[in-house]
């Protein structure tokens, strides 16, 4: 097959995983399988870039907004992050970084494997909460996130505040919700992050509460004009206003500080509560997010670790499978 007609499986092969995943909540491929072709299509079309189209998912933020929803359009984009698949591609990410921040430090966050949310605050009040959806507009579901009982509906805060972070559903409720569903002869969901999305979309707000799903926050836009300088002070920040932020992080001077961070916690994360699909580095000092910018998907200030697949070999049928 010629290269431009495998640029073109690949898109059709993508969009296809990206419905599924996206509107469905019932992706038919692994995580590490996607990625697989999304990397090999990213190979391609900067190999080749005569064959670039901004309508590739490589150059669009993968969600979608349902019409069953209203839309509400995002002050500032929500983007996705940048990949890394091993210390190479982190090392690269941080010449880069260094190139305009030669005493960057990083924080080193848990890559939370749910779904992203903005929340809007008004003179401390919660106000509204939106899914990502497609960058630009995303899905009013202030309703729903209303009963995550973890999301304080009051902030010690003036003015707007909009915070951001991911809603996920701890394993345990994924594995009650599961259970259930299979007494009740209901189509399974295949991961806690396609029951949190699925959750988190329900018309029925009552459903979405017996969903049990919890939320970590990790964003404060706009922290400069709290008189912030970097960012793990806006974690702290959003801490001090009783806001769920995962305590699991680490503000690292150098690269391999976070890459012996991330091998820690790679060690724990079959004891963690919630499912992480890898981690995130983003730099501290918020002066240089500006100066690094944005790509038209993702910033270039931070980047997601994704870990390995874990080849898990079930003795009894003797077969080897991805997850
Ligand atoms: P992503 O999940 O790779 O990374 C971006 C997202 O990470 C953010 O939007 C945010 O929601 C989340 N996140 C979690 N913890 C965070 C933290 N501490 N700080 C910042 N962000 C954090 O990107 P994406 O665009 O949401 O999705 C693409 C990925 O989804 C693919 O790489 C693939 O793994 C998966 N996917 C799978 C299928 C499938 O069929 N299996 C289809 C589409 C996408």
């Amino acid at each position: 097959m010629d290269v431009k007609n495998r640029i073109l499986e690949l898109r059709r092969k993508l969009d296809a995983f990206a419905y599924e995943y996206y509107v469905l909540d019932q992706p038919s491929v692994s995580d590490q399988e996607y990625d697989r072709y999304y990397q090999e299509l990213v190979a391609l079309e900067d190999a080749n870039p005569e064959y670039k189209d901004p309508n590739s998912i490589t150059q669009r933020v993968g969600g979608v907004v349902l019409d069953a929803f209203t839309k509400v359009e995002h002050k500032n984009r929500m983007l996705s992050l940048g990949n890394a698949f091993n210390l190479e591609d982190l090392k690269a990410f941080d010449e880069r970084v260094r190139a305009v921040k030669p005493d960057a430090s990083y924080v080193v966050e848990l890559k939370m494997d749910g779904l992203a949310i903005s929340l809007h605050y008004i003179d401390g009040r919660f106000h509204q909460a939106v899914t990502r959806g497609d960058g630009l507009v995303g899905e009013d579901v202030t309703n729903n996130v209303r009963t995550i009982p973890s999301i304080p509906m009051h902030i010690d805060a003036q003015g707007e505040v909009e915070v951001r972070g991911e809603v996920y559903m701890p394993k345990k409720s994924f594995e009650e919700l599961n259970t259930k569903r299979e007494e009740n002869g209901e189509e399974l969901f295949a991961n806690p992050r396609n029951a949190a999305a699925g959750s988190i979309r329900q018309l029925d707000s009552k459903i979405a509460a017996q969903r049990k799903l919890d939320a970590f926050l990790y964003y404060l836009e706009d922290a400069a004009s709290f008189g912030i300088q970097t960012h793990e002070e806006a974690l702290e920040t959003l801490e001090k206003w009783h806001i769920k932020v995962n305590p699991l992080r680490k503000v690292c001077k150098t690269i391999e500080e976070a890459w012996q961070f991330i091998q820690e916690i790679q060690e724990k994360r079959e004891e963690l509560p919630y499912e992480i699909d890898g981690m995130v580095l983003k730099v501290n000092e918020l002066s240089s997010w500006n100066v690094l910018g944005t790509t038209v998907k993702a910033p270039r200030y931070a980047i997601a670790y994704k870990f390995p697949a874990e080849e898990v070999v079930t003795k009894l049928l003797d077969i080897v499978v991805t997850v």
